[in-house]
């Protein structure tokens, strides 16, 4: 059903004889989204205690609180405490502790940035932060600490410093639009700022990573996707964490998209009580896949400031990767990953399949506890790469390769770089040394 009886109760509150044009309309949602606990408590039929309010106030007073009237109508009343939705939505206490290991700004995206608004990591792709706003606010967003500073759309003026960025750095093939959530910006905005990034000859692709199909799928409207289908190839990751939120209306948007040629991605994120149970993270997969969702990525949840009532031992996420790898399909399992503190990007985890090693063998386990052996082959000649791929030594008879100087362990590997270890910079021995060569 579309349009429940929950939905139903919620918009008439909203606004007498309210009609379904109304609730699905997205700027309908967003106008009417549920900013405080009076609102909250009024359009829910929940109440708190006395003590509760004040300690939910403190709460919102330093990260604010926002809810679509769609995303609310998933919350179960009678038992929304155990709710994943209310969980993910609706704030408490527990997130004004700070522990000493958490960060205001984990993943240093703030320190790679080189112009505003655009993070630069990896070598070939950017996040360009198009939107500071969102129209749900994720209590375990990454980007706790920029949420609810003053909402505001940039400029053309402003979004054009980072076009600029990236017209000016060649190796940039891959351009991520997130935010806040890019599709906030009105349609217009959206045309604009894909027509300028795909007019840049060296962007190959652009991704855009938004929580819409998840908390205001009514965001998906046809003008939005023939905008959209003028851009491609345009890749589309959206943030399922529960089976829950794959409802009729969110399927709906998934479909338009998928029907839009737009392959789909999903970037769960590992919440302590919403979805560390291989139970219900199978069931969530399954349930992407069937709407033609590849999910992507499971993050293990970040140390931004206030998260920590969400976040579990990374072994949990391992049993979670063992629940699944060989368990089902394998386009349906994501890649589980931690987002390095401090700015080194992704790093992914996973059980250990390879049990021992020799010469010429390796002892490897699978899904079930069967040991097993691969014998490698008893001659592999080695056949040098020089790197230089216009008279391939290999004969691999390679076209338009991407001849960029091998970095990080890719170096140490390479026959054509004579690399023997990275060093830390602050690496006393290795200063020393250099204190010697100066006398
Ligand atoms: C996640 C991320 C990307 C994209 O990484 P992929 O592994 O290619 O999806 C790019 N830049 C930054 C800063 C990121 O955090």
């Amino acid at each position: 059903m579309i349009y429940n009886s929950v939905q139903q109760k919620i918009a008439n509150k909203i606004e007498e004889e309210s009609r379904i044009s109304n609730w699905k309309d997205w700027k309908w949602q967003l106008k009417h989204s549920i900013k405080s606990l009076d609102k909250f408590e009024e359009l829910t039929g929940i109440r708190f205690d006395e003590k509760e309010r004040e300690n939910l106030h403190k709460t919102f007073d330093k990260f604010p609180l926002s809810i679509t009237p769609y995303y609310l109508s998933l919350i179960s009343k009678e038992n929304f405490r155990n709710d994943p939705v209310f969980k993910q939505a609706f704030g408490g206490i527990e997130e004004l502790i700070t522990l000493k290991s958490e960060l205001e700004d984990p993943l240093s995206e703030d320190s790679d940035s080189p112009v505003e608004g655009i993070t630069h990591r990896y070598p070939d792709r950017v996040l360009f932060h198009v939107s500071n706003i969102c129209s749900m606010y994720c209590r375990h967003c990454t980007r706790k600490r920029k949420v609810g500073d003053i909402d505001f759309v940039p400029s053309k003026a402003q979004l054009k410093k980072g076009i600029e960025y990236i017209a000016n750095t060649p190796h940039v093939r891959d351009v991520l639009l997130s935010g806040g959530d890019p599709f906030m910006l009105p349609d217009s905005m959206i045309d604009w700022l894909l027509s300028e990034i795909s007019a840049i000859p060296h962007v190959e692709i652009i991704r855009i990573g938004t929580r819409m199909p998840v908390v205001l799928p009514y965001r998906i409207t046809d003008k939005l996707v023939n905008i959209l289908k003028k851009y491609q190839p345009l890749w589309i990751n959206t943030h399922f964490n529960h089976p829950n939120e794959i409802t009729a209306s969110a399927k709906e948007a998934l479909a338009k998209l998928a029907d839009g040629g737009f392959p789909l991605g999903n970037q769960s994120v590992l919440l302590a009580d919403v979805n560390d149970c291989p139970r219900i993270m199978k069931s969530l997969l399954h349930k992407l896949v069937q709407n033609r969702v590849r999910p992507y990525y499971l993050y293990q949840c970040d140390l931004s400031e206030g998260l920590s009532h969400f976040r579990t031992p990374i072994g949990k996420g391992i049993e979670i990767m063992e629940s699944l790898i060989g368990h089902t399909s394998g386009f349906a399992r994501p890649t589980y990953v931690i987002d390095a503190p401090g700015g080194g990007g992704k790093i992914p985890v996973m059980p250990n399949y390879i049990i021992s090693w020799s010469t010429n063998k390796v002892v490897l386990r699978n899904y079930e506890g069967v040991i097993t052996t691969y014998k490698e082959p008893d001659s592999y000649e080695q056949k040098m790469c020089d790197r230089d791929c216009d008279n391939c030594n290999l004969e691999l008879n390679v076209k338009e390769i991407d001849e960029s100087d091998a970095i990080g362990i890719e170096r140490l590997l390479s026959d054509s770089n004579d690399s023997i270890s990275l060093v830390p910079e602050d690496n006393e021995r290795h200063l020393r040394r250099e204190d010697e060569i100066v006398e």
